[in-house]
């Protein structure tokens, strides 16, 4: 099963990738991971990337687009994979659909969460994130069982840099100026779902379980 996540920065993609990777046993490929660990280890896409992450503005394509398409040719992505913050443009998209098109395959779902702005910055602004697995809370919504601490990996939680609200509202913009549009582009192909992502965290999950069957 090859799966999208679409949806604003803070809808809630993270939360359910992770749970439908665990479910499906999937891997998940979030490309916001991928980037922050490569700012973590100082490398050099670290370092060009978080330039752009830090002003809530894309990472260029070229900086992206490669790094995914090899990644969903890697061994543990035969039986499928759930994308999570890419493709965020067109041609991103494309690419995406170019490569699988070399494969002989396409994905099967876009799924978008659906959230609107003015409930994004009370997400972000409780969103507290573990940098060493992945795994995101929220301070009143999803809280962790102890403090400030991560439930899966005992890590200490972190507040993005990128989630403070200034930042959080040119992400918004950047998304409906340059995300937005794959909606359509998704539609096109015939493969776009749309779930209510107001909803509580299970609620989530059933609606994008349902869709994707047992
Ligand atoms: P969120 O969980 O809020 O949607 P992400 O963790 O997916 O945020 O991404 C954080 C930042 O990393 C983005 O604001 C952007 O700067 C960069 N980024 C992540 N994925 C992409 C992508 N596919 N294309 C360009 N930039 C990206
Ligand atoms: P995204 O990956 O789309 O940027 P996240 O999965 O990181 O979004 O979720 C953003 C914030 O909202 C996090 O703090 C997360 O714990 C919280 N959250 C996610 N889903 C829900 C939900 N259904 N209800 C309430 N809070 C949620
Ligand atoms: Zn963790």
């Amino acid at each position: 099963m090859k799966i999208i996540m679409l949806g604003a920065p803070g809808a809630g993609k993270g939360t359910q990738a992770q749970k439908i990777a665990a479910k499906y046993d999937i891997p998940h490929i979030s490309t916001g991971d991928i980037f922050r660990a490569n700012i973590k280890n100082n490398t050099e896409l670290g370092k060009k990337a978080k330039e752009y992450m830090d002003q809530g503005l894309l990472v260029p394509d070229e900086l992206t687009c490669d790094l995914v398409t090899d990644r969903i040719q890697q061994d543990d992505c035969k039986n499928g994979f759930i994308l999570d913050g890419f493709p965020r443009t067109i041609p991103q998209a494309e690419a995406l659909t170019n490569a699988l098109n070399k494969l002989g395959t396409a994905m099967d779902y876009a799924i978008d969460v659906d959230v609107p702005d003015e409930n994004i910055v009370n997400r972000m602004s409780g969103r507290r994130a573990c940098l060493k697995c992945g795994a995101t809370y929220h301070i009143v919504t999803i809280p962790p069982k102890k403090e400030g601490i991560c439930d899966k990996c005992g890590a200490e939680l972190v507040q993005r840099e990128d989630d403070a609200p200034e930042t959080v509202q040119k992400r918004l913009t950047v998304y409906h100026e340059q995300t937005q549009p794959l909606i359509d582009y998704y539609k096109k192909a015939g493969i776009l779902k749309t779930v209510d992502g107001t909803k509580d965290l299970e609620d989530v999950f059933k609606s994008i379980t349902d869709i994707l069957g047992a």
